[in-house]
């Protein structure tokens, strides 16, 4: 039978082809990644876990699990790899939010005390934005940036005193700074809480030693495997081996059904690859791209937030433009470029307009683009701006 689904397929294909990625969390699987994930994995129901790996829990519900037990446990057993990691792994999330979810969970009640970074400095929908689950579920409080856009550690444990939360969050979805998870490790150890990190954007960087590692230093920490992991879309919760039970429990039954095997198979490809050589190089080379394109930015007369980046993305303030973030957003679309809007520290438009813009190379880094390449593209985002203002 023919479907219409694959008309838009091929057109979505022909628009990544076409475009330019500078979506900070988006990347291009490989070719075996695609494999697994649209396998026939996908029609395996396997709820519950491989035996071997649960303390004490029950297995799986279904029969005919044998394979895909085998499978479960390659994939953990190569995401503990990738990480150099004694901590358990949960491979099951279907997303980075479903592993926030359960991770909050496996420790937290209802009502308990988080301290996250606030969604406007840089924070994710999850770490407790008020039309979130987190945000409904828990009490949220929130630390910021200091003036120069970096996370105010002295705000941090100065929150941390007086809010006495049973659960501290690093973490971020725009935030260009390395994060110093010790201290983050330090506060939360003083005020008695537990400590999370969610690396769902740094991960790669992580995994190649281009940002120091939360392992060791957290109890919980969460990942998405599709952003800088460059695997299948899903999440990962990693916990110090006390918390397995917990973990486990707050995965399935606490939060979802069935685990998608064939998302599991894609994720075991993906950590396959982030052990190479190859990789390692690629996320380097990433990192080496992004500071050339900020660096670029900077040299035109730009405001770049914090004034640099270590990491993969940076964040463009073009308050002085005069022009809005989803304006640049949606006239860069027009010229095949795709970013998006992104507030800034001390926002002063609201979520829907913005004032900056955010920039990510890792999408681009894939499809081979060196320093050269990505410095054009900064040309090219310049040129449309200041195209923008004179004709405003
Ligand atoms: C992307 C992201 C998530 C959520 O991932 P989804 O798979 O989109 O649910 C969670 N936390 C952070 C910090 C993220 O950047």
């Amino acid at each position: 039978m023919e479907s219409k689904v694959f008309d838009f397929i091929a057109r979505e294909q022909a628009r990544q082809d076409r475009n330019i990625e500078l979506i900070a969390s988006e990347n291009f699987v490989s070719e075996n990644v695609l494999r697994a994930v649209g396998s026939i994995l996908t029609n395996k129901y396997s709820e519950g876990y491989p035996v071997e790996r649960t303390s004490g829990s029950r297995g799986r519900y279904y029969g005919g699990c044998e394979v895909v037990n085998e499978l479960e446990e390659y994939c953990c057993d190569q995401w503990r790899r990738v990480f150099k990691t004694d901590y358990h792994v949960n491979v099951q999330p279907h997303s980075g939010s479903q592993a926030n979810m359960a991770a909050y969970l496996s420790v937290l009640k209802p009502g308990d005390r988080i301290l996250s970074m606030s969604l406007s400095n840089g924070g994710h929908l999850t770490h407790g934005s008020p039309v979130n689950f987190s945000g409904k579920l828990f009490e949220l409080h929130f630390y910021g940036v200091d003036a120069n856009g970096f996370i105010d550690m002295a705000d941090v444990r100065a929150k941390a005193l007086e809010v006495r939360p049973n659960l501290i969050l690093a973490g971020a979805s725009a935030y260009s700074r390395i994060i110093d998870f010790a201290a983050f490790a330090e506060i939360a150890k003083e005020v008695g809480a537990y400590f999370m990190v969610d690396m769902a954007h740094i991960a790669g960087l992580i995994a190649a030693g281009d940002h120091p590692s939360p392992f060791g230093l957290a109890d919980l920490i969460t990942t998405t495997t599709h952003k800088t992991l460059r695997g299948a879309r899903g999440g990962l919760i990693f916990c110090r081996p006390e918390l397995a039970k917990k973990v486990d429990s707050a995965v399935f039954p606490g939060t979802q059904g069935g685990p998608l095997q064939h998302v599991i198979a894609g994720k075991a490809v993906a950590a396959e690859e982030a052990l190479t050589e190859e990789y390692q190089e690629y996320i380097h080379q990433v990192v080496k791209n992004c500071r050339a394109m900020c660096e670029e930015f900077l040299r035109m007369g730009y405001k770049v937030v914090t004034g640099g980046t270590d990491n993969h993305l940076f964040l463009l303030d073009i308050t002085d433009t005069g022009l809005t973030g989803k304006a640049v957003q949606d006239e860069l679309d027009l010229h095949g470029i795709t970013l998006n809007k992104n507030t800034v520290p001390g926002e002063t438009r609201s979520p829907q307009l913005t004032s900056g813009v955010r920039i990510g190379t890792a999408a681009m880094t894939t499809k081979g683009y060196r320093e050269a390449e990505f410095i054009a593209v900064a040309r090219k985002i310049d040129a449309v701006i200041k195209e923008m203002q004179a004709k405003k």
